[in-house]
């Protein structure tokens, strides 16, 4: 065990908490501060300034406009990225029409599948490169973009390089086709994942991209341009365009965009669907969720427990389906709220490069607002508790939380957080805890936390969610189409239903 010992329970000094705010408690009484394991940065050449990824090249913005992206675990700027205009987007996408009629749709299947394939093995030999890039714009730990971020990026490359030339056997009996050029604008959460969850696709099933990254995570999806450029992919096949809201509002509503692919906040969402109306773009739209763990009195506890913990805390609860609602059983719930607490205290919050933290840094300092916002109104709402670790005195960090005896009505129950915010209601039988998980304006998913196969099967068919896993969570999987119900969005990302949204199908 790589720490430092305190002090053991036996003596009788005060126990100290480390700036870290990291005291663990072992079985035999002794207490330790873990020693910090920074990852270091030297891998990562960050440079002053970025431009636009247009046919190949990197190009300066048509009206020389820039803007910083910051480091949210110190809140200094990393680099300044160049804003796109209505005009640069035009560009882009006149650069992806023209390589989609040119090249991409002239080439075979299998040449399309080796320039995925080339894309996913340069990304997993530069994977440490792109984790410590990814966390240091995005603010999540080092072990999160280490072990989940980067490798399902490739995962999503090598798994949609497979299908390339196997199209006809996915939807047999039908002509397909692609559709022409994808305009994408994604969120900050999961920078480079939602990146290779709309690029992987589009390119596997024939399209030519242009892709908006968010406006606070723009460093990695620019660094995928240089292996583009490695694996030698035609230019303009994909094109990358940094900015704000309004240059993905011009480019989901460009005219010469055949197929709209969103990931983000409902309210954008909804926005994007009406400006797009009465055209005869293809869409597909992934937003909010608010999803619903339900631990039932015959679940494993501690795993539930821990479970419930990564459901919301990890990534600081920045992820699109996090288990922001924990339903238990009111047989279990005093032993559930105890071990919660103690799991939360245990927790390690800090620098995100550190290989030991389990909660980084807050994307930006707007949405650290947004949850502090929500968490005053919560605190009128139910029994709050936060561990008594100490959070890092510079850069934009929240302790997770939880709100215990919340009602279904409460702000804290139906609001997305988008933060490590959990709010905890009780249930007496299965069909409650199934009203209670579907009673959301949202259907992302839901986890179901049971010992009894037959009750998490009969339980899982009722959820309205369109991911439902049983005795784990946050499980992701490019085989396994992922998207959700209502105000959640539609369509579907990965598998087979995901290809279908990039093609025409006759
Ligand atoms: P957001 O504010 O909706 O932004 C998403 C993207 O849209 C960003 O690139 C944003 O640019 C851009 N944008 C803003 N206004 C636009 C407009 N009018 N037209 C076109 N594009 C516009 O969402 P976010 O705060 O980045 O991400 C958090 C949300 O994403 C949460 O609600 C979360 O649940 C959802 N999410 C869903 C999934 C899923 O698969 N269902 C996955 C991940 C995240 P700026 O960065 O400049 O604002
Ligand atoms: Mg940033």
């Amino acid at each position: 065990m790589g720490g430092r010992a305190l002090e053991t329970s036996t003596a009788k000094k005060k126990t100290k908490i480390p700036q870290n705010g990291t005291v663990v408690e072992t079985k035999s009484g002794f207490k330790y501060e873990y020693s910090p394991a920074p990852e270091s940065k030297s891998i990562v050449k960050i440079k002053p300034r970025y431009e636009l990824f247009i046919n190949g090249r990197f190009t300066k913005p048509i009206a020389g406009k820039y803007f910083k992206t910051i480091n949210p675990s110190t809140g200094e700027p990393l680099s300044e990225v160049a804003e796109a205009g209505a005009n640069d987007v035009d560009l882009a996408v006149k650069a992806a029409r023209n390589a989609y009629d040119k090249t991409w749709s002239k080439i075979s299947a299998k040449d399309r599948g080796r320039y995925l394939y080339r894309i996913a093995r340069i990304l997993q030999e530069r994977a440490r490169e792109f984790a410590v890039l990814e966390s240091l714009d995005n603010g999540k730990p080092i072990k999160e973009s280490r072990d989940v971020d980067i490798p399902l990026a490739a995962a999503h490359f090598f798994y949609h390089a497979g299908w390339t030339d196997k199209l006809n056997y996915a939807f047999p009996g039908a002509k397909i086709s692609a559709l022409g050029v994808a305009g994408q604008v994604i969120p900050w959460n999961f920078p480079l994942l939602m990146a290779a969850w709309k690029i992987a696709p589009s390119l596997a099933t024939g399209n030519t991209v242009v892709l908006k990254p968010a406006e606070t995570t723009p460093l990695t999806a620019l660094l995928l341009c240089e292996i583009f450029q490695q694996a030698e992919l035609p230019d303009g096949v994909v094109n990358i365009i940094t900015g704000a809201g309004a240059t993905g509002a011009s480019l989901v509503s460009h005219g010469d965009v055949n197929k709209v692919a969103f990931t983000g906040s409902t309210e954008v969402g909804k926005k994007i669907a009406s400006a797009i109306a009465g055209t005869n773009k293809r869409i597909t739209l992934e937003l909010g969720g608010k999803s619903a763990n339900i631990v039932f009195e015959d679940a494993a506890l501690d795993q539930a427990v821990e479970g419930v913990v990564q459901g919301i805390f990890f990534n600081q609860g920045h992820v699109c389906c996090a288990g922001s609602r924990a339903l238990v059983e009111e047989s279990i719930s005093e032993v559930f709220i105890k071990k919660l607490k103690r799991r939360m205290q245990q927790l390690r919050i800090g620098d995100p490069l550190d290989k030991n933290t389990d909660i980084g840094a807050i994307n930006s300092f707007e949405q650290l607002e947004k949850i502090k916002e929500l968490v005053e109104v919560g605190k009128s709402e139910g029994d709050f508790f936060e561990p008594n670790t100490r959070l890092p005195s510079k850069g934009y960090f929240h302790k997770p939380c939880f709100f215990n005896n919340v009602s279904a009505a409460a702000t804290i129950s139906r609001v997305e957080v988008f933060g490590p915010v959990l709010s905890v209601q009780t249930f007496r039988t299965p069909q409650e805890a199934i009203t209670k998980a579907n009673d959301t304006p949202y259907g992302l998913a839901a986890g179901i936390w049971s010992e009894k196969g037959s009750k998490v099967h009969e339980v899982a068919s009722k959820l309205k969610a369109g991911v439902v896993w049983a005795n784990t969570y946050n499980k992701f999987d490019p085989t396994a189409p992922f998207g959700g119900y209502y105000e959640s969005g539609f369509g579907r990302e990965g598998g087979i239903h995901g290809l279908s949204a990039y093609l025409e199908i006759k």
